[in-house]
């Protein structure tokens, strides 16, 4: 007998040998046991995860001679030894028909095939049709099978295979029952190759087995592919062949994922010159520029599932040592980073295809994805880094001067980063909402808070005359948005990530609520609206607002933030914060219509001046946190203020 690939030659025989569709053999059984056979089958789901296995299983045991229940076949399987069985299995039975509808889809075909159905089976008690990529029957010739459908003869079974369910006609569809089958999952697909490693006398490493299996992505048949295409090209041990990880990879145009562990590594302590070495070495090794962002995609993707549903998550088909790899990488990126780069990456996979220097492409894609690290969500820009939340972000930019001066990489090992948790010092503690015992609590609470409380506040300036004036009491604000860090975003095409915080449009301007009891009062309306901001998130609009000075009649309120551009208000009361400010009004009974400007009074910067020795200023612009502000605005401080000398 000639080579038979381990596809065929392991097909399964029997339903309980089938991986990974329990649910489809478990009904099928039932329906065989209890004799309720359908005349029409659709066994929908990828390619290679047992779909004409099963069909052919179905008909081995429509057909087996053997009763269910009988000393040789007690149970719904088909016994597999009698004449119809070992006929199904070899492909030669003369009532088990099989088509490929890929090639016979025309009228004509299923013109002929309907004729012939209608004569009883030749020998057994079924006629059984198996129609193979049955989506790709014409519409026509679907119309030509209709009528068999609808008034079946007794002795004549239909079963579809397809991967496309959806583009089989409706009224086919109800007239058969559909099974719905799975991706096989990574488990599985590993037994079975481990089996078959076995069986078949290969020394396999289980990680090599354990790339084979990733590599089948969820299609056992695809995994046996590369299966048998390794044992191929596998070196012999002691007459035995023996399968590497290494060889593996190397069939495949691989690349080990511990590779791009430490190219998101670089990413996340933005060593873009070590980014870039890596590359260049990989494309050396012989690696194409398109596989390399597709592996990354894929990788990322596998870590960002990791960060969603943890290290466990079915959403992992990978083995345990990668998913550990995956949950090490996502513990270097927050959810929104690791969506954001895997976009970037995405993107970079198609744009490789319509480019020729595929090459260069690359290397602006992987250095995009350090800038994306600098880009900082403009909520957080504002409210965050007062708290030491921004500085959860900008903590690893500021990692290649760092890396340039020395050798280690800093940031690369694995620490938890907190999550983009709100700020901690709630903005309606210090700056007029009403009283809020917070501050001072989360202040002590908190070694960041704990450090600014000591530090004197800064106030930076990117352009002058654009400032705004410190809210009394707040420890440090950030008020400056350099021209730089906003052209920044746009030249890397990156805007849509750095702003997708606000992106929904304003609601259209609602009539007013009628009013129901007493008319608000801006005393009941400022808190209301500021803890609203404050909830959803919005606690530097909620600040900003809470320092203005708001104006309410019978249609409208006016609230003037003095000291503020327009620009940095539009920024900051973006379209997500007013309507959650509309909402609010609507629900108090209070005008819809509220309009934000900027007042008088922009605060006048105090000129630069030398910090004296010792002073708070000059303890102020060396802290780092102030610093890494100055690189990220492009900006300089021209003032500090000590708010406990007030
Ligand atoms: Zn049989």
């Amino acid at each position: 007998m000639g080579y038979q690939v381990l596809a065929r030659k392991y097909r399964p025989q029997r339903f309980a040998d089938v991986a990974g569709q329990d649910h489809v053999t478990r009904t099928l059984m039932n329906a065989l046991s209890q004799n309720r056979i359908a005349h029409g089958y659709i066994f929908s789901g990828h390619r290679g995860i047992g779909k004409t296995t099963i069909a052919r299983i179905v008909a081995m045991a429509l057909n087996c001679r053997n009763a269910v229940g009988s000393p040789e076949r007690p149970t719904p399987e088909p016994c597999g030894v009698c004449d119809s069985c070992i006929e199904v299995r070899q492909g030669n039975a003369v009532d088990v028909i099989e088509i490929d509808a890929a090639t016979n889809r025309g009228i004509d075909e299923i013109r002929e095939l309907r004729d012939a159905a209608r004569y009883s089976p030749a020998r057994d008690r079924y006629k059984i049709y198996i129609l193979d990529e049955a989506h790709q029957i014409t519409e026509a010739a679907f119309n030509a099978l209709l009528k068999t459908l609808e008034e079946p003869p007794a002795h004549v079974i239909f079963m579809m295979a397809t991967t496309e369910p959806e583009n089989i006609p409706q009224t086919i569809r109800s007239r058969c029952q559909h099974f719905s089958f799975h991706a096989v999952k990574f488990d599985d697909i590993l037994t079975q190759l481990k089996t078959i490693a076995e069986q078949e006398q290969v020394t396999a490493e289980e990680a090599a087995l354990a790339l084979l299996a990733e590599a089948g992505d969820g299609s056992m048949r695809d995994a046996l592919s590369i299966m048998d295409q390794a044992i191929a090209s596998a070196p012999m041990e002691d007459g035995r062949p023996v399968l590497s990880s290494a060889q593996i990879r190397e069939l495949m145009g691989a690349v080990p994922n511990a590779v791009f562990e430490r190219l998101l590594e670089a990413v996340a302590a933005g060593q873009s010159a070590e980014l870039m070495e890596q590359l260049n070495l990989l494309v050396n090794a012989g690696h194409s520029p398109s596989s390399l962002a597709r592996q990354m995609s894929r990788y990322l993707r596998n870590a960002l599932m990791a960060k969603l549903g943890g290290e466990q998550t079915e959403l992992l088909q990978i083995s345990s040592d990668e998913r550990a790899r995956a949950v090490r990488t996502a513990l270097l990126f927050t959810e929104e980073e690791l969506t954001r780069n895997l976009q970037i990456v995405l993107r970079t996979f198609d744009d490789l295809n319509y480019r020729q220097e595929q090459r260069f492409h690359l290397e602006l894609g992987l250095i995009k994805l350090i800038h994306a690290q600098r880009l900082l969500p403009i909520e957080e820009l504002l409210s965050g880094v007062a708290s030491g939340a921004g500085m959860r972000n900008t903590g690893t930019p500021s990692a290649p001067r760092a890396a340039a001066a020395s050798p280690q990489r800093p940031a690369a090992t694995p620490v938890a980063k907190p999550g983009p948790a709100a700020p901690s010092i709630s903005p309606f503690g210090s700056s007029g909402w009403g009283s809020g015992p917070s501050m001072k609590q989360s202040a002590s609470s908190s070694p960041v808070a704990e450090m600014e409380r000591s530090a004197p506040a800064v106030q930076m300036q990117a352009e002058p005359s654009k400032a705004v004036p410190n809210p009394p009491r707040e420890p440090v604000a950030f008020t400056a948005i350099g021209s730089q860090a906003l052209g920044y975003a746009s030249t890397t095409n990156l805007t849509e990530g750095a702003l997708a915080m606000a992106p929904e449009p304003a609601p259209a301007k609602t009539a007013p609520a009628i009013a129901s009891g007493a008319a608000p009062t801006i005393d009941s309306l400022r808190p209301a609206v500021g803890s609203a901001l404050v909830n959803a998130g919005h606690g530097s609009a909620a600040q900003l607002l809470g320092s203005g000075s708001w104006v309410l009649d019978s249609a409208s309120l006016r609230i003037e933030v003095p000291g503020v551009g327009k620009k940095m208000l539009t920024l900051t009361v973006n379209a997500a914060a007013e309507k959650i400010i509309r909402l609010e009004l609507q629900r108090l009974g209070a005008p819809a219509r509220f309009m934000v400007v900027p007042g008088e009074g922009s605060v006048q910067a105090a000129p630069t001046a030398p910090p004296l020795a010792g002073s708070a200023q000059e303890a102020a612009l060396a802290h780092p946190m102030v610093q890494r502000a100055k690189e990220i605005f492009n900006a300089d401080v021209r003032s500090v203020v000590d708010l406990r000398q007030k």
